[in-house]
């Protein structure tokens, strides 16, 4: 693995000074060494990995038994996708596969395409959070568009993979921290933009995030979210059909049973994926009624969203008969080279995709 550059203790020194707030008391002071970031008012430690470029405002031992499991769910799914391409990282092939990125996310009219990037152009140095980074791609390529990026992940080795991509890209200065979305380590109307891609609904308490993302924003700072779609060909013709025949349908709380089907199995441990919820258009205005919504737009179908077994590998056949070819910009992100979508895929996307694009303001009072 790569070495980290720049001087992670005065990053944390300038987040210290404008962001960070004690989750526990919500006091704004604190001490910090090489090892623990110390609040002044309650003498809670939290620790930092300077190595690692990292500071966790939520180990393990502090979270309740759902949001563990949630941690080791995603945990297990970093290694299976991001494991291997984080080893052998380097600013040159992070650089390259940037590129590749903005060019997938431009073709597939991705939210990080459409609705962030035109925000960063606005003017240079925004400062940014994004909750969920997953293998830290979104946050890389936001620094490298002249964001002043801060990241948490609830995942350790999440929270890792982001930093050493920060570390790597923009003006290097980027920050990356281990924590809570549903209660953040910053403070009040601090982030000009909040980004969070496909993750809040997959924490215990969604309205809880959004409470959250809208507090440590500015007045007149803007969210950019996805979240998943109720009526989509994804819900009610993969989803649904697969936790009927599995039966947990009629036992499970709906946030769970869909949880079980979605984004994979488990490969090193056994926890299976927790929480994932789906919303319709009045549920998401519902969800944001504290901002004036922006925009609202469904994308992101895939004619392999349909229950039917072999259909993803009949998909991959075709499109490689009409010579196309999988996209490199899929690997930081997905962990593999994808086909991505048909311009057939993209027009219904926007009636059964699976993805709410959303932006929403929060008004000045
Ligand atoms: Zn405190």
């Amino acid at each position: 693995m790569s070495k980290p550059t720049g001087d992670f203790l005065k990053i944390l020194e300038e987040r210290v000074k404008n962001e960070l707030q004690c989750p526990a008391c919500h006091s704004r002071k604190f001490k910090f060494s090489n090892t623990y970031l110390t609040c002044e008012s309650c003498k809670t430690e939290y620790g930092i990995d300077v190595a690692s470029r990292i500071c966790s405002f939520s180990p393990a031992l502090t979270m309740n038994k759902t949001k563990n499991e949630i941690m080791e769910w995603w945990g297990d799914l970093y290694e299976q996708c991001y494991a291997e391409g984080d080893s052998i990282l380097s600013e040159e092939s992070l650089e390259k596969d940037l590129i590749d990125l903005e060019d997938m996310f431009n073709k597939r009219e991705h939210l990080a395409y459409v609705e962030m990037l035109p925000l960063l152009k606005v003017s240079k140095g925004l400062r940014v959070l994004e909750i969920g980074p997953g293998g830290g791609g979104h946050a890389a390529l936001f620094a490298r568009h002249g964001a002043h990026m801060t990241s948490l992940d609830i995942t350790p080795s999440r929270a890792v993979s982001t930093a050493l991509k920060l570390s790597h890209v923009g003006d290097k200065n980027g920050f990356s921290c281990q924590g809570d979305s549903e209660n953040l380590p910053f403070a009040d109307n601090t982030f000009d933009v909040v980004y969070s891609n496909g993750v809040l609904h997959h924490t215990t308490s969604t309205k809880k995030a959004v409470d959250e993302v809208y507090r440590v924003l500015k007045p007149g700072g803007k969210t950019v979210l996805m979240l998943y779609s109720r009526h989509s060909a994804e819900y009610w013709v993969n989803i649904v059909p697969r936790a009927i025949l599995n039966g947990e349908i009629f036992y499970l709380n709906e946030e769970n049973w869909i949880g079980r089907v979605t984004e994979g199995k488990p490969k090193f441990g056994k926890v299976k994926n927790p929480i994932t919820r789906v919303y319709s258009a009045k549920e998401i205005k519902d969800l944001l009624s504290s901002f004036e919504m922006v925009s609202l737009r469904k994308g992101s179908f895939h004619f392999n969203n349909f229950m039917i077994p072999g259909l993803n590998k009949f998909r991959n056949w075709i499109l490689t008969k009409m010579g196309l070819k999988r996209h490199p910009g899929c690997k930081i992100v997905y962990g593999e080279p994808r086909f991505i979508d048909t311009k057939t895929e993209l027009k219904l996307g926007k009636y059964i995709g699976y993805g709410w694009n959303i932006v929403g303001e929060k008004p000045f009072k």
